[in-house]
């Protein structure tokens, strides 16, 4: 066999996942890691989506790392392209260059458990690794559904995360399919282009004003001369939405009086009442993502905007037809229809210690125990991995808590010494996600009255975070090694808990 490239760590991911991972492990001293990274250039989520208008929802000084604040955010709520750019700037930054591998995607990686090691393979190539981050993101594969027809549409088709720049939209007649996070950032912006939108909702959203702003010279230059200043409205937005948490978890019916809030938005644009009897939610806010725009409305409400309250559900020829059998001739379908996110293509790329994929192992749903470590894969952790998300706060909050987990990971396996791998115990990762769904059964998530992407095949809520992000870190600010068996090498005896290794009791009772 030809011989190949082993590394400590592998990093899977350029987004803020990975590139937050690599940082890490540079401060912990590692320099014996690569990040695997399918495209061209770092960024996820931010290089992938380049839609019109496309946009972060929480502040940038919230969604940024902690340890790389921005004093020269130029908006209260940045674009896209300064996003890329900071993650470019974080990369430089903290030296990561020379660690990644570009246009490499892993195809496979299967864990050796004589060898106590990963082999990966890529399309750039085979490399081995003792320990891997699997950073490939919650919505990095783009869903189109499968929709009768739509091989033979004879016009453009792509999805809001594969935005085709070549194509001008200007006089187009657009179907655009889909009313989350991107399509409502979209349709405002291809609005005054196109000649018609149509825009085909099968649940409408709840909608918040956008309190976005530039933020002004002034205040990016006390940032500069005083960073603690940037510390304090971080900080101070942080707590605003620590302190939402509870009405989300515990007490849904508080969340009444913001649902009179976004009907008052809505009401201030949509003056036609059945436009807004269609656009009314019969859910409760928060239940799927609260959605944030001041222009989504007005935009809305323009003549060349037809709403149309019912799915896609087929195309023939030039023709779009709804589920309600509503038609309409179109150039362009445009699809803001989501990622796979229960169901993320590396899970079929991951073969454990018994032979199973990932995804074999998580058919009756994804379950991680802390978020990070699937039973029967050994030294691999997965960031946002399940149960990490969060309705109404910076995803970023949650990677830095799992890059915590992954410090500690990597100084356990230090610790232990020699030839050594965590596997996470069954019965750990059990009671873990019991804890977690028990405490889910209150949310709005799962008591809302919605179907959202917050939910699996089998209807399991296996994405969100059903509690503060403050107890998300206490949670993961240390492995605890009873959670875990400790692997050797066969013939050598294990080590077992017995090396002194650090347990924690604020793991314990976290959940
Ligand atoms: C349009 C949009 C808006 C969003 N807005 C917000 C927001 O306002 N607030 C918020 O908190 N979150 C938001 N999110 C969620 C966002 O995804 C996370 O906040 C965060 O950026 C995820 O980072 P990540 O590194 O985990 O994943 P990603 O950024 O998705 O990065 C994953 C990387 O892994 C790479 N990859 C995948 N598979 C492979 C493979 N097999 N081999 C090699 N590389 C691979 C991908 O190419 C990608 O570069 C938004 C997401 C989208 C899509």
């Amino acid at each position: 066999m030809a011989e190949h490239e082993h590394v400590r760590v592998a990093v899977v991911g350029s987004g803020f996942g990975g590139l937050g991972a690599a940082v890490r492990l540079r401060r912990e001293g590692f320099t014996d890691f690569v990040v695997l990274e399918r495209a061209g250039s770092v960024g996820g989520t931010w290089r992938d989506n380049s839609y019109p208008g496309c946009a972060c929802d929480v502040p940038s000084h919230l969604y940024s790392f902690s340890f790389a604040p921005n004093p020269d955010w130029p908006r209260t709520f940045s674009g896209q392209e300064h996003i890329r750019a900071y993650l470019e700037h974080v990369t430089d930054v903290f030296g990561l260059r020379p660690h990644l591998r570009l246009n490499s995607e892993v195809l496979r990686m299967t864990w050796d458990s004589e060898a106590l090691r990963w082999d990966i393979e890529t399309s750039g190539g085979r490399l081995s690794a003792d320990f891997v981050v699997s950073a490939t993101g919650p919505l990095s594969d783009p869903k189109i559904p499968d929709i009768p027809g739509l091989d033979s549409f004879a016009g453009k088709v792509f999805h809001s995360a594969r935005w085709d720049h070549d194509y001008d939209l200007r006089g187009k007649r657009v179907a655009m399919v889909g009313t989350g996070a991107s399509a409502i950032q979209i349709v405002p912006a291809i609005q005054p282009l196109a000649r018609k939108v149509t825009l085909f909702q099968r649940t409408p959203p709840w909608v918040m004003p956008r309190m976005d702003r530039a933020i002004s010279g002034a205040e990016r230059r006390l940032h500069r001369q005083l960073p603690f200043t940037t510390q304090a409205r971080r900080g101070l937005l942080w707590g605003i939405r620590e302190l939402q948490v509870q009405a989300f978890t515990k007490h849904p019916g508080q969340l009444g009086a913001v649902e009179q809030l976004a009907k008052r938005n809505m009401a201030r644009a949509i003056k036609d009442p059945a436009l807004r009897a269609k656009l009314t939610p019969d859910y409760r806010i928060g239940c799927k993502r609260i959605l944030l725009s001041s222009t989504y409305y007005p935009a809305l409400a323009q003549p060349n905007v037809d709403v149309v309250a019912s799915g896609l559900s087929r195309v023939e020829g030039s023709k779009v037809v709804a589920a309600d059998g509503t038609e309409a001739q179109v150039d362009a379908i445009v699809f803001g229809t989501g990622f796979h996110v229960t169901d993320m293509p590396i899970a079929d790329r991951v073969v454990g210690a018994d032979g199973r994929t990932l995804a074999e192992a998580w058919k009756g749903g994804m379950e991680a125990l802390r978020g990070a470590s699937a039973a029967g894969f050994p030294n691999w952790m997965t960031v946002i991995g399940p149960n990490t998300g969060l309705g109404n706060s910076s995803m970023i909050l949650m990677i830095e808590s799992q890059l915590n987990y992954l410090a500690d990971f990597v100084r356990q396996l230090d610790v232990l010494g020699g030839r050594v791998a965590l596997d996470a115990r069954p019965a750990a990762v059990r009671d873990w996600n019991h804890r977690v769904q028990e405490r889910m059964k209150r949310t709005v998530w799962n008591t809302g009255g919605c179907t959202s992407w917050y939910l699996d095949a089998n209807g399991r809520n296996s994405t969100i975070w059903p509690g503060t992000t403050t107890e998300f870190r206490r949670a993961t600010r240390r492995v605890d090694l009873a959670e875990y068996e400790v692997l050797r090498p066969a013939g050598q005896r294990s080590a077992a808990q017995d090396k002194g290794a650090v347990q924690d009791e604020s793991t314990e009772a976290a959940v």
